[in-house]
């Protein structure tokens, strides 16, 4: 395995800081530029050593020029070829998924620091592979060979599709590069999780196509759905086509129209009836509890409202609108599912916020159950920043 190349820079060496040393320690994989002591002359995206300031070795990391997270962990030992590495970090990856995911041909097969392979992701959409590179190292040549190599291999996937987000590699100080098929030549599919079907282009849709994360609180939600039933920032009906089964009827509500044309698509290949209506949610719900509606099942799926530390306030105060006219439409026995996909909103600001909701609008939540994201993105305990997703189920009286 390995192929001839190597990215391994023999010899390259990072001294960092107690602190960083402190961080890494504590089982965190990530050292800020602020706790690098020296890292002269370093070309980026190397591989080097990390040491602290008495040259004690702690291990190999992945460097970069650009982030304030200049060093992500690799190994604790070091690493002689690191495409080879790299290769059998993603085979781990792909049997991890195996042992875990069932009902569904679409989930994520590699989930960077999680995986142990910073800075990358991959994505599989039935016979589509589709993959994001977010650093340095990930984008170098031998390694980016190495990484198509392995999926070839061991998946034969119809074709690889890059999703380029340019805000990410200006941010590593990477060249531009547009989103492409790097391999074969088709660029639609259909997946299915829990048995329903999806459409997928690798040319549309956001994020890397679907809400993979979210795929075992479709069907934890289906458990508790019945009645009347709104889904509430739909994207393409990941939520509103889970539902459906359980309810007498169910409406989807997203600002993104060529969303809810293909949300639309996927109703029809489902066989469902779903209603769908292009507005702004908070104005939508303002409109709908100030002239009474009801519903027994209510989806709360906002986009991330906190990008960083400091929208906090902000975003909670946006959750709180939401959920307080959520809670105000719902009859008693109502379900309210509600998420925030912000890792900076913590589970428990996101409960407390919800408990705070739940007074002002003189209702009852007991949880039935508190999610995360689906196990295809894995959460490591010693890093919070692999867990992101929040999805609470609760029935309100
Ligand atoms: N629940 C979806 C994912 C939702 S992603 C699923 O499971 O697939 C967030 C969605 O919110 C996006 O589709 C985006 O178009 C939509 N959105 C963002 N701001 C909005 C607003 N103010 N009103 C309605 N929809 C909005």
């Amino acid at each position: 395995m390995g192929g001839k190349s190597t990215a391994v820079d023999r010899g390259l060496m990072i001294t960092v800081s107690s602190r960083g040393v402190a961080r890494l320690k504590s089982g965190h994989v990530w050292v800020y530029r602020s706790d690098v002591l020296s890292a002269d002359s370093i070309p980026p995206g190397s591989v080097v050593q990390v040491a602290d300031q008495r040259g004690k070795i702690l291990g190999t990391a992945l460097y970069s020029t650009a982030s304030q997270i200049a060093i992500r962990m690799l190994s604790h030992d070091s690493v002689a070829d690191f495409p080879a590495l790299l290769r059998r970090r993603v085979a781990e990856s792909i049997a991890y998924r195996e042992s875990l995911v069932h009902d569904t041909d679409a989930y994520r097969l590699v989930f960077s620091e999680a995986d142990f392979l910073p800075g990358l992701i991959v994505d599989r959409y039935h016979d589509i592979l589709s993959l994001q590179i977010l650093t340095q190292a990930m984008d170098v040549d031998p390694v980016r060979q190495a990484l198509f190599a392995e999926l070839t291999e061991r998946l034969q996937p119809a074709s690889i599709v890059e999703r380029v987000d340019p805000r990410v590699r200006q941010l590593e100080d990477l060249p531009p590069r547009q989103s492409a098929l790097l391999q074969g030549a088709k660029t639609s599919t259909v997946f299915s999780m829990n048995g329903v079907q999806f459409h997928f282009d690798v040319l549309e849709g956001q994020k890397t196509g679907a809400f993979l994360d979210q795929r075992e609180n479709y069907a934890a939600a289906a458990r508790y759905a019945h009645g009347a039933a709104l889904d509430v920032f739909c994207y393409q009906g990941g939520f509103a086509l889970h539902l459906a089964p359980r309810c007498s009827r169910i409406t989807g509500i997203d600002s993104s129209r060529p969303a809810l044309e293909v949300a639309d698509q996927n109703a029809a290949l489902n066989h469902r009836e779903i209603e769908w209506i292009e507005a702004n949610a908070f104005d939508l719900l303002k409109d709908y509890s100030a002239c009474g509606q009801r519903y027994n099942t209510i989806v709360l799926d906002p986009p991330a409202f906190a990008k960083t530390r400091r929208d906090l306030d902000a975003a909670l105060r946006g959750y709180k609108e939401l959920n307080l006219r959520a809670l105000k439409m719902l009859a008693p026995g109502g379900l309210l599912v509600t998420c925030s996909c912000s890792y900076h909103v913590s589970q428990g600001d996101f409960l407390q916020m919800l408990a705070a909701s739940a007074q002002d609008a003189r209702r009852t939540l007991r949880l039935l159950e508190v999610r995360g994201q689906a196990q295809d993105h894995p959460v490591l305990l010693n890093v919070p920043e692999t867990a992101y997703l929040k999805c609470i189920l609760a029935s309100v009286s």
